[in-house]
């Protein structure tokens, strides 16, 4: 059985965060980082350009060969945990080999939640989140002039868009009223889905897929509506779930994801867990859920390492505040902390600010004088600036008449005063 002093198991934003923390204390302490995707670590959210031809596979690393020579990383791809032994402190990998930790970090991700519709296993469809899926996608590009997308998340919007821009006549399907729930309230998604229209893609929103069946090469879906789509290509994009099959029926303790406590430790001595498979306490409601977003994902890399090496800076996981800047066709849309005030208590402050005509909109959310999220199309404000706002329950009372009229000045200028 081979040993190692630190194990971390995947590859991407969370895992990578972790091993900068532990290497930030202990250069030398032997490293092993298993994932398993065949490729070196590259960012889930480029895949929509590989799919497109717009970026190539070998362009998009996140670290190279280099890297993991000079940080001393004994790195394996193309062999995921298979099994995990807690009681021996030791782990199989898909390829065979045993591995014994002193500690083990799983950073293994989500996968493509698939929604049981009913003729969909016997149906040709593709999903989107490894590198494999996108180049896979992109050679069916070749002979496919349509394609029908499930679900209008930020998987889904990112993927359609792509399509379309390569030529490719896209649907997508949303069974929910709006697209992006989550990321930007109805009004703004509203405006998204609009300029989605206006470049050509045909939109069912509120429309739930009921069935689906092979057609020639392609698919057919059948809406609640009773009408059909047939497309070349079919691409399911309905969400995603946690990868936990390697603990099944072991100690770790999991809900939907692992459960973590504010240090990314597990319930199991020596097992911390961080990113999209991590259950850690949410920052608006303090209960424990899932995430789903990269800066957080990165926040807990680096907190998960730093409690495995012990690092004395430590500060506990505060929750996820979530963060996204969303590029569609030329406009940028961002949104920081919460979108929808219905998710908010009903004294919630709500300043919305929209322009239909130059395409501009903002929202800003107050709560017992602190920011609880902000959200824009094609408006300027620092969403980095924005997220600490949230984060740190900076007050603005003094200063929200300011704050209201030039968001980005008046949150530089509190935090520089916070940070002095
Ligand atoms: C198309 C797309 C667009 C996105 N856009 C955005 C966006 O705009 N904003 C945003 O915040 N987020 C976005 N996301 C989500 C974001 O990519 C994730 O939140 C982030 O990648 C999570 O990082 P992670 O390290 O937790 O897991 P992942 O990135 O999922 O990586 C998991 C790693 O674990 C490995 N692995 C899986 N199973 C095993 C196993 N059994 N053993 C070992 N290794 C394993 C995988 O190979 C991979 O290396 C997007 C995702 C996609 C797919």
């Amino acid at each position: 059985m081979e040993q190692t002093k630190y194990l971390i198991a995947g590859c991407s934003h969370a895992a990578l965060s972790a091993l900068n923390s532990i290497r930030m204390l202990d250069q030398d302490g032997s490293l092993t980082l298993v994932t398993k995707d065949d490729h070196l670590p590259y960012s889930p959210t480029v895949l929509p350009y590989i799919v497109s031809g717009q970026s190539k596979p070998e362009k998009v690393k996140l670290r190279d060969d280099e890297f993991f020579a000079q940080n001393k990383v004994n790195f394996i791809s193309g062999a995921g945990l298979s099994t995990l032994d807690v009681d021996n402190n030791s782990v199989t990998l898909q390829n065979g080999q045993e591995w014994q930790y002193e500690k083990l970090l799983l950073a293994t991700g989500a996968a493509p939640a698939i929604p049981p519709i009913p003729g969909l296993t016997d149906t040709p469809y593709h999903v989107l989140r490894t590198m494999d899926d996108a180049v896979n996608l992109h050679a069916a590009l070749e002979s496919a002039k349509s394609a029908v997308v499930l679900g209008g998340g930020l998987i889904g919007m990112h993927a359609a868009e792509n399509l379309i821009k390569v030529g490719v006549q896209v649907t997508i399907v949303e069974m929910r009223p709006q697209v992006l729930p989550g990321y930007f309230d109805a009004e703004a998604a509203k405006i998204i889905e609009q300029t989605f229209i206006e470049n050509g893609v045909a939109m069912r929103i509120g429309n739930t897929v009921v069935g689906a069946a092979p057609d020639g090469e392609g698919a057919k879906v059948s809406l609640d509506s009773g009408d059909e789509i047939t497309a070349d290509l079919l691409l399911v994009c309905t969400g995603v779930a946690p990868v936990i099959s390697y603990l099944e029926d072991g100690p770790v303790e999991t809900d939907q994801g692992i459960l973590v406590n504010d240090c990314m430790a597990t319930n199991i001595a020596n097992i911390w867990a961080a990113g999209d498979v991590a259950q850690a306490v949410n920052f608006y409601s303090g209960e424990k859920s899932v995430g789903g977003i990269l800066p957080a994902a990165v926040e807990q890399g680096r907190i998960a390492g730093m409690s495995m090496i012990n690092d004395p800076a430590i500060n506990p996981y505060p929750g996820g505040v979530p963060l996204n800047t969303y590029g569609f066709f030329g406009n940028q849309a961002i949104s920081v902390g919460v979108s929808d005030e219905n998710a908010l208590p009903k004294d919630t402050e709500v300043l919305l600010n929209v322009n239909e005509e130059e395409m501009t909109y903002q929202k800003i959310l107050i709560g017992e004088g602190c920011l609880l999220g902000i959200s824009g199309i094609n408006t300027d404000f620092d969403p980095g600036i924005m997220w600490q706002l949230v984060l740190q329950r900076v007050d603005l009372e003094p200063v929200k008449e300011e704050f209201l009229s030039n968001p980005t000045d008046t949150g530089r200028d509190l935090m520089s005063r916070t940070w002095r």
